[in-house]
């Protein structure tokens, strides 16, 4: 038998939980009546009607009545739940090797304002970029009219960086090391006052097209992530892996040559210094760091046939279909998605990549597979966005009450708000 604090605790515990599974159901869904969700979150309607109360209390949803629907059952039709407008949001924030992009995203993924500028960040300073940053978002920020309230700031950086504190370890892409990204964004975003979260752009990519895009409804995903650099975001059994500190899925820098050539890195032969942009640009003879414009010429050179473009990609897809027989082997993905640089060029990647697996990988594992492209055009923002609300999602209650939930049936009080912390009772 547990203390009554035990039982207040572990009551707590379940509220939280189900307040968490109720927010998540409407932030991978489209609107639904409160009796929808409780099937499908296998809670009673009571329940259902409190913890709605509660959400609608801290401003993230609100109510309405569809005008037209005919009650499924006698009695009072079921009211709709949906996320508001103005409730909480995040800004998101790109920074890849070619551009910086910001969006501010609503939950849902709703994207309600974005911008993008197109620059090299390559070796330029930290301090200067987030400076540019800055003057980049704030007039986004000002065009927000009835928009969310950012809670959170996410962004996306082509690098390893510490799942602890957001410290972008290494960026070859960007020639940065040891960089306090996430500290100098919340340096800039001072007057916002709200956290910052620092993620790999392919986890991002990876977690936001195993949500909404092209790795929806499986278990085990992969998405390879080409832009500057190479990198993976990998989810097993519905989660995205990130090693003992946030380093996984560097899949660009396994060993494909050993006495290929050097990488960013600083080893040699790596799959990134093989399959990368800079290779495949130099390949086709092209200025290495050409960049977007460079691999749009490449593009249109093999449109009309080009030998020298057709026979540049054709090798990149074979060191590509090598890495991906590999992680085939590792994982045994029910799907691998190809993103940035490798979506754009998929039409001439797609046979050699294919002629590998089937050499490389293992005939079971590669029977279950399939190739596809990622389909959201803005897989880094909504992948920062995620990263950024997943605190909120996790637990609602960092919402503070705006007014007192109303009571929502007579009878139903079967959880009281009297059981929460008294502190956060007086938020808000
Ligand atoms: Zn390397």
């Amino acid at each position: 038998m547990g203390t009554r604090g035990e039982v207040e605790g572990a009551q707590a515990e379940i509220r939280r939980r189900n307040l968490s599974r109720l927010l998540q159901e409407l932030h991978v869904s489209r609107p639904l009546s409160r009796s929808e969700l409780a099937a499908r979150l296998h809670l009673d309607r009571s329940t259902v009607a409190s913890l709605v109360a509660e959400l609608a209390a801290r401003g993230i949803v609100q109510e309405h009545h569809r005008s037209n629907s005919i009650p499924q059952s006698p009695g009072r039709p079921s009211p709709v739940v949906e996320l508001r407008r103005d409730g909480p949001g995040a800004l998101a924030i790109d920074l890849a090797t070619d551009w910086m992009g910001a969006a501010v995203v609503g939950l849902g993924g709703k994207v309600i304002v974005s911008t993008r500028r197109e620059a090299s960040l390559s070796n330029s300073k930290p301090e200067k970029v987030v400076e540019d940053l800055g003057s980049l978002v704030r007039p986004l920020l000002a065009s927000l009219e009835n928009g969310p309230r950012i809670v959170a700031i996410g962004v996306s950086v082509p690098g390893l960086v510490r799942s602890e504190d957001g410290r972008l370890h290494e960026a070859p892409a960007l020639g940065w090391r040891n960089v306090p990204i996430g500290q100098l964004i919340r340096n800039e975003f001072a007057d916002l006052d709200v956290p910052v979260f620092v993620g790999n752009d392919a986890d991002l990519a990876a977690s936001a097209e195993h949500l909404r895009g092209s790795g929806r409804g499986t278990t085990d995903f992969i998405c390879i992530w080409g832009e500057g650099g190479l990198g993976a975001g990998i989810v097993v059994d519905g989660r995205l892996i990130g090693g003992s500190a946030g380093y996984a899925g560097e899949v660009g820098h396994v060993t494909v040559d050993p006495d290929g050539d050097l990488c960013h890195c600083g080893a040699r032969g790596c799959l990134e210094s093989v399959v990368g942009e800079e290779a495949l640009l130099r390949r086709s003879g092209r200025n290495p760091m050409g960049g977007t414009a460079a691999i749009e010429d490449l593009i249109a050179a093999a449109d009309r046939g080009d030998k020298a473009a057709l026979s540049a990609l054709a090798e990149s897809g074979r060191g590509l279909g090598i890495g991906i027989a590999g992680l085939v082997n590792i994982f045994n993905p029910n799907r691998v998605s190809l993103g940035g640089l490798y979506a754009r060029v998929y039409p001439y990647v797609r046979a050699p990549i294919l002629r590998e697996l089937e050499k490389r990988a293992m005939p079971a594992p590669r029977a279950m597979v399939d190739l596809v492209t990622v389909r959201l055009g803005n897989a880094l923002l909504l992948g920062a966005a995620e990263l950024a609300l997943a605190p909120l999602l996790n637990d609602p209650a960092i919402m503070s009450l705006q007014q007192e939930p109303a009571p929502s049936d007579a009878n139903d009080v079967p959880e009281t708000f009297a059981s929460r912390a008294p502190g956060l009772l007086a938020q808000g």
